[in-house]
C-alpha cells in the first residue's frame, strides 16, 4: 500500500468527481456574475442554475420546481422541520421522529419542544427499522408533520419510506425524509413516492461541500416557513444570493450518479461482502444494522471486549468512523447504536466502514485483515477480558 491512508469514511464525505471540479472552475471562470442580475452575464450564471435544477431533477423524478438550493442536508432539515412545523402550528403542534435520526434532525425537534412542540420520539426495532404499524399508532389527530431518514449514517439500515409515506398521505400529515445517505446511491422517484419534503447534500454523492437542496412537493399544504429573510430569491423560501458554482456542480454530481447507480450499488455491494467474508469469524463480533437488506456502502461492526479509541488508534492507516462521524469529538457512547440494544462497550467499540466508488477490492482486502489483527493483538494485550 503506498498511499498515506485508506479512505473508508464515504458516509462522512466523498471526493468531488473530477469532471465536478473541472465544471466548477469553468463556472468560477466565466459565469461569475449574480444569477439575479438583469444583464447577459447574470444570465450566464442563470441558465447554469437551471441546467442544474433539471440535472438534479432527473435523477430524482420530479420537477425543478420543486427544488430549493439550500447550503446542505443540515440546512434542509432545519428548513423542512422547523418551517414546515411553523406553517403548520394553526392546525396542531404534534410531531413525530425517531431518536436515531441525524442530529440536524433531532436537535431541530428538540427545539421545538422548548418551543411548545410536543414530539413522539418512536424507537426502532431490533434491525433499526421502523415498523409502520407502530408509526400508523403514533399518529394523532393533531400531528402535523413527521420526519424519519432514508438512510441511516451510522448504520446503513433503509427505512420502508413508501408505507411510511402512505400512512402519512391517509392521515394529512406532512413527511420529510432525510435522504443525505440515499441520494445519488438509491434509487428515488419522487414522482412515485408519497414524500413531501426531502433533504440532500452535494459532497455525499461526489459534489462539493456547502451545498444541496430540498424537495418541497407541489401539493396544497405542503409548505415550509422561511428561516432567512432578504433579496426574494427563490421564492422567498431561502434567499440569497445562489452560489451558481457549487450548484453547477451538484448537478453534474447528480447527472454522474444516474448515470451509474446500479453499477455503484453492485460494486459496493462486492466490497461489503468481501469485507464480512473476511472478517465474520471473529469471535463476539457483533453487527449493527441489518447487513441483508441495509445500503451496501456501510458496514458497522462493534465487539464488546475492547475500548474503542484503542481499537481507531491501531486502525491506522485506516479512515474510518468510530460511533457518528459528527460526534466523534465526544466521548459519549452512539445514540444511534444505544436505540439499536447495545450496551455502551458495545456502542463505544463500534467502527463503521464505508466504502465508495474508488475503493478497491485489495483495499477491502487490506482493511479487514488489518481489523482483525487489530483486535487479535488488542485481547493479547488485555488477556482474561476477551469476551
Ligand atoms: C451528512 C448528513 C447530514 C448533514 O449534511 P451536511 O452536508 O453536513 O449539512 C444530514 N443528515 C444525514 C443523514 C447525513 O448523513
Amino acid at each position: 500500500m503506498a498511499a498515506e491512508f485508506i479512505y473508508l469514511d464515504y458516509a462522512a464525505s466523498t471526493p468531488v468527481d473530477e469532471r465536478v471540479a473541472e465544471r466548477m472552475l469553468e463556472c468560477r471562470g466565466s459565469a461569475y456574475a449574480n444569477s439575479s442580475s438583469n444583464h447577459v452575464a447574470g444570465r450566464r450564471s442563470r441558465d447554469n442554475i437551471e441546467t442544474a435544477g433539471a440535472q438534479l431533477a432527473a435523477l430524482l423524478n420530479t420537477d425543478p420546481k420543486t427544488l430549493i438550493w439550500t447550503s446542505g442536508a443540515t440546512e434542509s432539515d432545519n428548513l423542512a422541520i422547523a418551517g414546515a412545523a411553523r406553517y403548520r402550528a394553526q392546525r396542531g403542534r404534534h410531531l413525530i421522529t425517531m431518536p436515531t435520526e441525524h442530529k440536524a434532525v433531532t436537535d431541530v425537534f428538540r427545539m421545538l419542544e422548548k418551543q411548545g412542540f410536543e414530539v413522539t420520539w418512536l424507537e426502532p426495532g431490533e434491525c433499526g427499522r421502523l415498523d409502520p404499524a407502530a408509526f400508523k399508532a403514533a399518529l394523532r389527530p393533531d400531528t402535523q408533520l413527521a420526519s424519519i431518514m432514508y438512510v441511516n449514517n451510522e448504520t446503513g439500515v433503509i427505512q420502508d419510506i413508501e408505507a411510511l409515506g402512505n400512512v402519512c398521505r391517509d392521515n394529512d400529515v406532512l413527511f420529510h425524509v432525510d435522504a443525505a445517505q440515499a441520494v445519488g446511491k438509491i434509487p428515488i422517484d419522487l414522482n412515485a413516492l408519497p414524500v413531501d419534503l426531502l433533504s440532500l447534500t452535494g459532497h455525499k454523492f461526489y459534489g462539493p461541500k456547502g451545498i444541496g437542496a430540498l424537495y418541497i412537493a407541489d401539493r396544497p399544504g405542503c409548505h415550509v416557513e422561511p428561516l432567512f429573510f432578504g433579496g426574494g430569491q427563490q421564492r422567498r423560501i431561502r434567499p440569497g444570493t445562489l452560489p451558481s458554482d457549487l450548484i453547477a456542480g451538484l448537478g453534474l454530481a447528480a447527472e454522474i450518479a444516474d448515470g451509474r447507480l446500479r453499477d455503484d450499488l453492485t460494486h459496493l455491494a462486492a466490497l461489503r461482502a468481501a469485507f464480512w467474508n473476511r472478517i465474520r469469524d471473529i469471535d463476539g463480533l457483533l453487527v449493527n444494522g441489518d447487513p441483508d437488506s441495509g445500503f451496501p456502502g456501510i458496514l458497522n461492526v462493534s465487539v464488546s471486549d475492547i475500548e474503542g479509541e484503542s481499537l481507531l488508534l491501531s486502525l491506522e492507516p485506516l479512515c474510518v468512523a468510530t460511533g457518528s462521524a459528527c460526534n466523534s469529538q465526544i466521548q459519549e457512547p452512539s445514540y444511534v447504536l444505544r436505540a439499536l440494544g447495545r450496551s455502551d462497550l458495545e456502542a463505544q467499540s463500534s467502527i463503521r466502514f464505508s466504502f465508495g466508488r474508488n475503493t478497491t477490492a485489495e483495499e477491502v482486502e487490506f482493511a479487514a485483515g488489518h481489523y482483525a489483527r487489530a483486535i487479535q493483538r488488542l485481547r493479547d494485550l488485555a488477556p482474561g477480558d476477551a469476551a
